[in-house]
């Protein structure tokens, strides 16, 4: 498995870097109702996983850097909780806010099971 394969493989698909989000202060809010045109949100997948960075030009790779400092990604990504592990996460923690969607609970905290590897750029910069 080469580097780069093995770093995709880290993603376990929880899909919230496919959806918008904005910060707000200490907090990150991910709106639930809007999220990647190629985003399946009854399978949780990328329906363009392999081509996504050469089909979407907003669908940008999570990089070390990005798992490291990046404050929007959420304590359930899995490039985060790999930062964390080896003591390289630096990023503030925010919390997380969902707005939307149909999660079937009221917790504004849960993690969700929602993929991709990737994220939008539209996102705030922390
Ligand atoms: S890269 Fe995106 S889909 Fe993968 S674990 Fe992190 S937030 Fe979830």
């Amino acid at each position: 498995m080469s580097f780069s394969t093995d770093w995709e493989a880290k993603c376990n698909r929880c899909g919230l870097c496919c959806h918008e989000k904005v910060i707000v202060e200490k907090e990150v809010l991910f709106d639930l109702d809007s999220y990647c045109e190629y985003y399946d949100p009854k399978t949780h997948h990328c329906t363009i996983y392999l081509e996504r960075l050469d089909k979407s030009n907003r669908c940008k790779r999570v990089t070390w850097a990005k798992a490291m400092f990046a404050s929007y990604l959420p304590d359930e990504c899995a490039y985060v909780q790999w930062a964390r592990s080896l003591h390289l996460r630096f990023a503030i923690r925010r919390r997380i806010r969902f707005i939307g969607g149909n999660r079937g609970d009221t917790s504004d905290e849960d993690s969700i099971s929602l993929s991709c590897g990737t994220q939008f750029s539209n996102t705030v910069t922390p």
